[in-house]
């Protein structure tokens, strides 16, 4: 999608800090971290949200999920929290599928 922020980053188009790039995700630091290790995991296809979802591009989510692991490990984190906000009462404020993963810190719950 032309006019997406996430779109651009996967692209290139928009520099960020990367962590991994492959031929279906992204993985780059959130540029406002919520936690001592936080980054974002997007598909490259533009998917709105988790509410985008269907049979054809879940190989891709399950894909992004087997990234988060190796990313993780690979960083030597043991604990950490996976979160998509879906729709503006969630508080999704980029409308371009991602998730979020945080660690570093004690984590509350339920999440605010
Ligand atoms: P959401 O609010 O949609 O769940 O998450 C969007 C996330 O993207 C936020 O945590 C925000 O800090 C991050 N973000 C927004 N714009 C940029 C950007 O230009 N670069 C990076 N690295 N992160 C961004
Ligand atoms: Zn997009």
């Amino acid at each position: 999608m032309s006019d997406c922020l996430f779109c651009k980053i996967a692209a290139g188009e928009i520099p960020s800090k990367k962590l991994h790039e492959d031929e279906l995700c992204y993985a780059f630091y959130d540029i406002d971290p919520q936690a001592p290790t936080h980054f974002l995991v997007i598909p490259k296809a533009h998917i709105p949200s988790v509410s985008g979802v269907d049979e054809a591009n879940a190989p891709t989510v399950g894909h992004i999920f087997a990234v988060i692991a190796e990313l993780t490990r690979t960083l030597g984190i043991e604990s950490y929290r996976v979160v998509s906000n879906i729709g503006q009462q969630a508080g999704q404020s980029v409308p371009h599928l991602h998730f979020h993963v945080l660690a570093g810190r004690d984590m509350t719950w339920p999440p605010g």
